[in-house]
């Protein structure tokens, strides 16, 4: 690299990761947060909110997969949908994936990540905004679960880390309005950070869900640009123990859905959610 090398730099918890910038591709200031996406090495297009990497083309995949069909496969038949946040597409990409789906309302507070990623990613929704099934409400996502009057079989918090406008989208009042919101056997995940870099998200997201749902379960998996290890999620819902479902069971649901995960597979789904030790420890206290 030479000196005249530029780079972008995320410090998530102190811990600084630089990645070399082949060019800057678009920037701007919208109403809620810095957007950048960057044509870096080796992640190929890497879109940044507030400094933070939110994703990149080459491992977007892992994130999207295992956010959206770990709920969709454990809940069986799942036909109505919210995400929150997710203004990006991923996760519309794949909730679209489900044939039985009937409705998804993605509910992201700036529609400017929209427009953004529909122009500059669309690898990424791969065509999911234009799917007659997606309905997109932009606006808070807190506003939106405590107003609608719809239910839901599966809710999928895709937001940023608790910063700026996505801090509501981590207390108890939302996730209180997100269960009244649910329809029955419904099932809320949201991703809840590093394990390594960021365990007080995981241990307040337990507290506080444990409190709200009937089961709470964390499970992980490894996103490489979500510096810091091993990268959590949360998976909770009234009815349903997310340590109950088997392989079997799952496999032949995912046979159903003719869903081939480049990430997501049954056994990776059941895998996901055996803690190491210093995890359940964290939690635990
Ligand atoms: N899907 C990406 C990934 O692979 O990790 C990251 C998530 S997505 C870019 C985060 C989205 O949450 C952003 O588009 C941001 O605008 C949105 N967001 C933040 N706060 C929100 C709120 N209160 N209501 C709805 N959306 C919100």
């Amino acid at each position: 690299m030479t000196d005249a090398q530029q780079w972008v730099e995320e410090n998530m918890g102190g811990m600084l990761t630089r990645y070399p910038i082949r060019r800057l591709l678009y920037e701007e200031q919208t109403p809620f947060q810095r957007m950048r996406l960057i044509e870096s090495e080796p992640y190929g297009r890497m879109l940044l909110l507030d400094d933070y990497v939110q994703l990149t083309e080459k491992d977007e995949f892992v994130y999207h997969e295992m956010m959206t069909h770990v709920p969709m496969l454990a809940h069986g038949n799942p036909r109505h949908v919210l995400v929150i946040g997710g203004g990006d597409g991923g996760i519309l990409r794949e909730v679209c994936k489900h044939p039985g789906v009937e409705h998804v309302t993605l509910a992201e507070i700036d529609g400017r990540v929209i427009e953004f990623s529909k122009a500059h990613l669309p690898s990424v929704s791969n065509g999911a905004f234009d799917d007659p099934r997606v309905e997109i409400c932009v606006g808070d996502g807190a506003a939106f679960v405590k107003n609608t009057t719809e239910k839901y079989d599966v809710v999928i918090v895709d937001s940023s880390d608790p910063v700026g406008p996505a801090q509501v989208l981590f207390s108890k009042e939302f996730y209180t309005d997100i269960r009244n919101a649910l329809a029955p056997g419904g099932v809320m995940v949201r991703q809840t950070g590093s394990t390594f870099l960021q365990p007080d998200e995981q241990k307040q997201a337990m507290e506080i869900l444990s409190g709200v749902f009937e089961h709470a379960a964390l499970y992980l998996f490894n996103v490489p640009t979500y510096v810091g290890g091993l990268f959590s999620c949360v998976f909770a819902s009234d009815t349903l123990n997310a340590l109950t479902t088997t392989v079997e069971t799952l496999q032949e649901r995912a046979a159903a859905t003719k869903l081939a995960g480049r990430y997501y597979s049954p056994k990776i789904h059941v895998a996901a959610f055996e803690l190491p030790g210093y995890v359940r420890e964290n939690i635990a206290r």
